[in-house]
């Protein structure tokens, strides 16, 4: 890695992201400066007393990248391969993110170094705790409003709340997003990014696809996102023939019955017997399917696989599961990618009309919540294939940029930021 870039706080991968759009667009170099670094960096250590009395440093951070549009939002996650250069990029991709869906905020990330399995409930509270202790002066719900994301949960959520208000002396429900319903929490909130997802790849395939019906699916990842798109596709007559997550998977060519499959798994992350052949995560993304939803984590198709994919199409619901090397591969074998900026943008649309009910202090019915989220994704969706038909732009990727840049910037230029 060049650290000299790492330094300087330029996001190293935002820049190669962003080279490519301006081979598109023509950026400037003001723009191009702006944008490849984030506005702001915390790095934190966390002390946390363990349950046998010794105390543990953990490593948090928070990037916030852009917040032209408004406050920066965006999840945070725990997990032991969390590093500051990563989350550079998630922040990234969310403030892209929240300008595609035209929501008002811009864009963050945060993340500990840590395996959440490894530690018990109490540690787990104490490690929340004291990342809010950290971060409290530059977050809140005008400023910066944190997420779930991978391995954080509505209960990590709920610390957060409580901990925060403890500090600034008022119950201040808007400053995270995916609260438990009790606490402020949005109907539909559980659902929203695989709700979104699923509706964009109905738009898609009603309006492109060349197969309409009775497609098959495969989902990388059965956590919160995959379990509940497979249940949504299943429901929508889709045929949901694998699923795996990082301990195993199944495989049935004639559709898996997910209803059951969903009871069984209710307490553990061990696929049970009896539903489908065995086969693992590496595997499954290379079947031969309509549909491939990795759901997991990053860098799950590479250079050294994408050449295998035999899915037509493949709707990102994880952040950036596809490397650029990727990508082109992909393109070259007229594999349509629907892009997590896109596909997976249901779970901050959600968190937006969360923090809209926490201001109001007036709550919707999960109808209410599931119709505004289709009206605002399809737009997004929408906006972007209409750009790709004017530009005669390759793919949804590169669409989706230049409409989440060209946001960001006319924000930047109205405020006086950039000429
Ligand atoms: N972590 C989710 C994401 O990557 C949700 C973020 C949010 O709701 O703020 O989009």
């Amino acid at each position: 890695m060049d650290h000299k870039k790492e330094d300087k706080n330029i996001c190293i991968n935002c820049e190669e992201r962003l080279t490519d759009i301006h081979n598109l667009h023509n950026l400037t170099k003001e723009e191009q400066e702006l944008l490849n670094r984030p506005k702001r960096v915390l790095t934190v250590s966390i002390p946390v007393r363990m349950d046998d009395g010794e105390v543990k440093v953990f490593n948090g951070y928070r990037v916030q990248y852009n917040n032209a549009l408004g406050p920066t939002k965006g999840g945070i996650r725990y997990h032991e391969d969390v590093d500051l250069e990563e989350v550079k990029v998630l922040a990234f991709l969310m403030s892209l993110k929240t300008a595609l869906a035209g929501i008002p905020f811009g864009g963050a990330k945060g993340g500990i170094e840590v395996n959440p399995d490894e530690l018990s409930k109490g540690e787990l509270e104490r490690l929340t705790r004291g990342f809010v202790k950290e971060i409290y002066k530059f977050i809140g719900p005008h400023l910066d409003i944190p997420a779930p994301d991978v391995n954080t949960n509505a209960q990590i959520m709920a610390w957060f709340v409580d901990e925060y208000s403890d500090i600034v002396g008022e119950f201040t429900p808007g400053v995270v997003t995916g609260k438990p319903l009790i606490l402020g929490g949005s109907e539909g909130r559980e659902l929203a990014t695989s709700l979104g997802g699923a509706f964009v790849l109905k738009r898609f395939v009603e309006n492109f696809g060349d197969k309409k019906e009775n497609l098959s699916v495969a989902i990388q990842g059965f956590g919160n996102v995959g379990m509940n798109i497979a249940k949504i596709l299943d429901d929508w007559g889709y045929k949901v023939v694998a699923v795996s997550n990082s301990r195993g998977g199944i495989f049935d060519q004639n559709g898996i019955n997910i209803k059951d499959l969903i009871e069984k798994m209710a307490d553990t992350r061990d696929f049970p017997s009896g539903f489908g052949k065995e086969i693992s995560n590496d595997d499954l993304l290379l079947l031969d399917v309509d549909v491939l939803i990795p759901a997991a984590l990053s860098n799950q198709i590479t250079k050294d696989n994408a050449d295998e994919i035999k899915a037509k199409i493949i709707l990102e619901m994880a952040n950036a599961p596809i490397t650029k090397e990727a990508d082109q591969i992909l393109e070259k074998n007229n594999v349509e990618v629907i892009p997590d900026i896109l596909a997976n943008a249901g779970g901050v649309i959600v968190s937006y009309l969360e923090w809209v009910q926490n201001s109001e202090n007036y709550y919707w019915k999960e109808k209410e919540v599931n119709e505004k989220l289709k009206e605002i994704i399809e737009s997004a969706f929408d906006k972007v294939m209409n750009l790709r038909k004017e530009k005669d732009l390759n793919n949804i990727r590169n669409a989706s940029y230049i409409l989440a840049v060209n946001r960001i910037l006319e924000a930047e230029r109205l405020r006086g930021t950039l000429g």
